[in-house]
């Protein structure tokens, strides 16, 4: 029989969201079961260089730094302080992503993952249980049905509230909450695929590449990005239409075409790694897809991380937003008093509009990083914004610095975001900026329009 005094959840999922709001409940005094469908991480062997690695940043952060953990997670971080472009010929370019001292963080996603597994685990409170696959869950009785992958058994654990973090194909989604009446749910693939390349460490370790920006190669229509990982590799990324292009996935067919293509398209890359067709099958061309759904709960279950909001990678916030899901649950818990009804309510009417804004945004990122830094009306309008920022730092941040370098939430970012650039381009479209800017007078022009705004 169940001790009534003994507060128990469930958590569905080990991986970044499920192992950090593991955290916040074993800390609230919580047994907490989470059920993960893999196999341990921990116990396989993954070198840094082979798994995908994310931009953390400051929603992140401040979500880890809630629970205590965020000194634990530093070490795995390597700050990328802004982005190098590479074009096709020619010089390359930095643009730094905020202010002196700011920065985005790689971190390698199965280490950060295995570190928050080890410091749930450390609290006591919580037990992950490994191979083992959610098939089924009871709104009103918080139970969940379970599979052994290993053993084949199925069994039934139920708990005082249920968390969905099994990702962008959450079973828990699909099984239960697809099946409730009024239930919305949308799923958009993008034409754009990707594929991850390895880029080597030098042989002595040093990196080819500055290991303190992300590195974008931009096209146009696609783009290459390339993030550091700790033992002096590069985890990059080819975005790029599956098919219709000019250059899409489905015309590198054989080695030589991938030769041929990234000889032409990303010279200085070729020439670091010109076995690159080599390695081309080495990881699998993958889909990117935007899920939208509500309600976001449903009697003792919620969604949160990217089974409530999955979204396309482009503005390195999806991690981020779903860590920040977190911290918002966490706020609501304690305002709440463990009232969950009140906080699933809450939760969903605060978190839906910001899980929507982090998709638009994330949509709108794309075509910033794999276009707009490459043209010079967008790399003007950032130096003049930088420009405003530092005149007036309390009146005027960029979108990109509301977004990852603060905790606005992200609904407001955007609108605010859409606000500022039709009044930047504004003044941009009345003003010669690249001359005031050139002749030193450009803060003239910026203390008139801003002293009084
Ligand atoms: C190419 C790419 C690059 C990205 N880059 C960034 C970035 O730079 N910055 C950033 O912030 N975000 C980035 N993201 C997004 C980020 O990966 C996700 O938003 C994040 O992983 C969401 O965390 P989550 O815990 O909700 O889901 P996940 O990390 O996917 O974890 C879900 C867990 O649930 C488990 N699971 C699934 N089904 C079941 C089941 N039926 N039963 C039990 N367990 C189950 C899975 O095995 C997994 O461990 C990127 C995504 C992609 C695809």
């Amino acid at each position: 029989m169940k001790n009534s005094t003994i507060k128990t959840a469930t958590i569905v999922g080990a991986g970044l969201a499920g192992s950090l709001w593991a955290i916040y409940l074993a800390k609230a005094g919580y047994k907490v079961t989470i059920f993960e469908r893999r196999t341990d991480i921990r116990k396989a062997e993954i070198s840094a260089g082979k798994s995908i690695n994310l931009a953390l940043s400051t929603r992140g952060w401040t979500a880890m730094k809630e629970v205590g953990i965020e000194r634990s997670i530093e070490p795995l971080a390597i700050p990328m302080t802004g982005r190098i472009m590479h074009p096709t010929d020619g010089e390359l370019t930095y643009q730094p992503y905020g202010e002196e001292g700011q920065a985005i963080y790689s971190v390698s996603r199965g280490g950060i993952n295995a570190k928050m597994m080890d410091l749930a685990e450390a609290t006591g409170n919580a037990t992950i249980l490994y191979s083992h696959k959610c098939v089924d869950v009871e709104f009103e009785t918080g139970t969940v049905t379970v599979v052994n992958s290993e053993t084949n058994e199925t069994l039934k654990h139920t708990a005082d509230v249920v968390f969905a973090c099994d990702g962008a194909y959450s079973a828990v989604r699909y099984s239960g909450f697809q099946k409730l009446d009024r239930f919305d749910f949308s799923q958009d693939y993008i034409d754009d695929g990707y594929r991850e390349i390895l880029l080597p460490a030098n042989a002595d370790g040093s990196y080819k590449i500055d290991k303190n920006a992300l590195h974008i190669w931009p096209r146009g229509r696609f783009m290459l990005i390339a993030l550091p990982n700790e033992d002096g590799s590069f985890t990059c990324t080819l975005f790029m239409p599956f098919e219709n292009n000019e250059y899409s996935f489905d015309k590198l067919k054989t080695k030589n075409d991938v030769d041929n293509f990234f000889k032409n398209v990303f010279p200085d890359f070729y020439e670091m790694m010109p076995d690159i067709a080599d390695q081309w099958e080495d990881h699998p061309l993958s889909s990117l897809a935007i899920m939208r759904c509500y309600p976001w709960t449903s009697g003792k279950v919620a969604l949160m991380g990217d089974a409530a909001h999955a979204t396309v990678p482009f503005y390195g916030q999806g991690m981020n937003g779903s860590l920040e899901d977190c911290y918002e649950m966490g706020r609501l818990m304690k305002k709440h008093n463990e009232n969950w009804e009140a906080v699933f309510k809450e939760y969903q009417e605060v978190r839906k509009p910001n899980g929507d804004a982090l998709q638009d945004l994330s949509v709108y990122n794309y075509k910033v990083m794999a276009e707009y830094v490459a043209d010079p009306h967008f790399l003007l309008k950032k130096k003049f914004e930088h420009r405003i920022h530092d005149l007036y730092p309390n009146k005027y941040l960029s979108l990109y610095s509301m977004v990852s370098f603060s905790n606005i939430p992200y609904a407001e970012a955007h609108s605010k975001g859409k606000e500022q650039d039709t009044f930047i381009e504004g003044i941009m479209a009345e003003h010669d900026i690249e001359s005031l800017m050139n002749s030193g007078d450009i803060d003239q022009l910026i203390h008139t329009v801003f002293k009084n705004k």
